[in-house]
């Protein structure tokens, strides 16, 4: 099993990436700068096929081309140049300009069949993704109009600047593959960005912002599963509550900021001590449920003491004066077919005794004052732990 207790990537939600627009500061996700990355490259990889052309229209002949792709490819540096200095929108204005012009060049003087309309197709995600109803809509039939009127032109007027039959599939060939190449190129980056995105939000949803941890939803649903395979594997499961002792004091003499620290660093310590298998939740405010697998009363008890200690003998910097603090825990053991919230509920009752009796210290729960029995409709295997 994965360690649960991961940091959450700071995810603030975005909208899709705009395919038109400055980069907003303030605004940016991982996914808005994932999308101009991509922008760069097929940007870089346009510019090379550049080259490429450049070299093939001075094989065959043709200078004309071979200087318009010169052209291109300053279109293209300057575009990679600007949006090196996240200047996106004159950046995408230029991209878009280079290849409905290259596309138009190219079919009128070497005809359909050369295959430049290819490139035009390129925009259809990049218009979906881009914006909704009319903003998408409306270039759309643009793209669409141009794509058929270029069709027909160069049906009615056949090329200008003919290429031989073996030139012309070459050509073609070319360009079908560049097509092929960038189209799956940008279908896998936002096939993977809906990956990421889906992947951040699991995360949010399941773990607590400001310490990383678990929350109690997800604890509880790991909880379930954990408890139904130890039963299964006939193996005992222990929960730990603990409180950071007079936490309201640590708010009210170093702020607020420094409360939220310490509760960072109470975390990142649990985390360390923490096995593979244990599961450790922000439960509430300054509250924190540890679930132990395969640990019976005397370990969990030896586990609580432990990160007691660690946490009494930690310090969290705050200007010129450290803040030390304190846990009082509670430890219950899962008993027969008590149900978890029933040994929550101990666990809870054995902190409260640990807060009485003066705290910074660990109490094992009673035990149940009645052997729990199978509920009638558990979900959980016919296994006692
Ligand atoms: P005890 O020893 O009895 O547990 O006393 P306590 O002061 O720790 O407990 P109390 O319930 O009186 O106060 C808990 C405080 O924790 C009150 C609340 O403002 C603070 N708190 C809750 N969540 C956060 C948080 O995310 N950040 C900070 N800085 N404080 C928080
Ligand atoms: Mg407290
Ligand atoms: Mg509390």
């Amino acid at each position: 099993m994965s360690r649960i207790h991961r940091v959450a990537p700071e995810f603030a939600a975005s909208s899709t990436p705009a395919f038109s627009g400055e980069a907003r500061p303030g605004r940016r996700t991982s996914a808005h700068s994932a999308f101009w990355i991509m922008v760069r490259r097929v940007t870089l990889l346009a510019a090379s096929v550049d080259v490429a052309f450049l070299l093939f229209f001075l094989v065959v002949g043709s200078p004309l081309l071979a200087w318009l792709n010169l052209a291109s490819i300053a279109i293209y540096a300057t575009a990679y140049v600007l949006l090196y200095r996240r200047r996106n929108f004159p950046a995408l204005l230029l991209i878009w300009l280079e290849v409905v012009l290259h596309a138009l060049v190219g079919t009128m003087l070497l005809g359909w069949d050369s295959g430049f309309h290819y490139y035009l197709l390129m925009f259809i995600p990049a218009i979906v993704v881009s914006g909704s109803g009319r903003t998408v809509i409306l270039p759309l039939l643009f793209l669409f109009l141009v794509y058929l009127g270029l069709h027909a032109l160069a049906h009615f007027i056949g090329a200008m600047a003919p290429l031989g039959d073996t030139a012309l599939l070459v050509l073609n060939v070319f360009n079908v593959s560049i097509f092929f190449c960038m189209a799956g190129y940008t279908a896998r980056f936002y096939y993977q960005l809906v990956r990421k995105t889906e992947e951040r939000l699991r995360e949010l949803a399941t773990s607590d912002t400001l310490t990383g941890l678990s929350n109690r939803r997800h604890l509880l649903d790991l909880a379930q599963q954990e408890i139904a395979r130890a039963r299964r594997a006939n193996e005992d499961v222990s929960l730990v509550l603990a409180d950071i002792d007079h936490f309201k004091q640590i708010n009210d003499n170093h702020g607020h900021d420094a409360g939220d620290r310490v509760l960072v660093h109470a975390s990142q310590l649990f985390r360390e001590i923490c096995r593979t298998q244990d599961i450790v939740a922000r439960w509430g405010g300054e509250e924190f449920l540890f679930l132990l697998p395969g640990t019976g009363k005397a370990a969990a008890r030896e586990f609580a003491e432990r990160v007691r200690k660690t946490i009494a003998a930690t310090q969290v910097g705050h200007a010129d004066q450290p803040i030390t603090f304190r846990l009082s825990m509670g430890v219950a053991t899962l008993v027969g077919w008590e149900h978890l919230h029933d040994a929550i509920g101990r666990a809870d009752r054995a902190l409260y005794q640990s807060k009485t009796e003066g705290r910074d210290r660990v109490t094992l729960a009673d035990h149940p004052a009645r052997r729990a029995t199978v509920p009638a409709h558990s979900d959980e295997d016919a296994f006692p732990v």
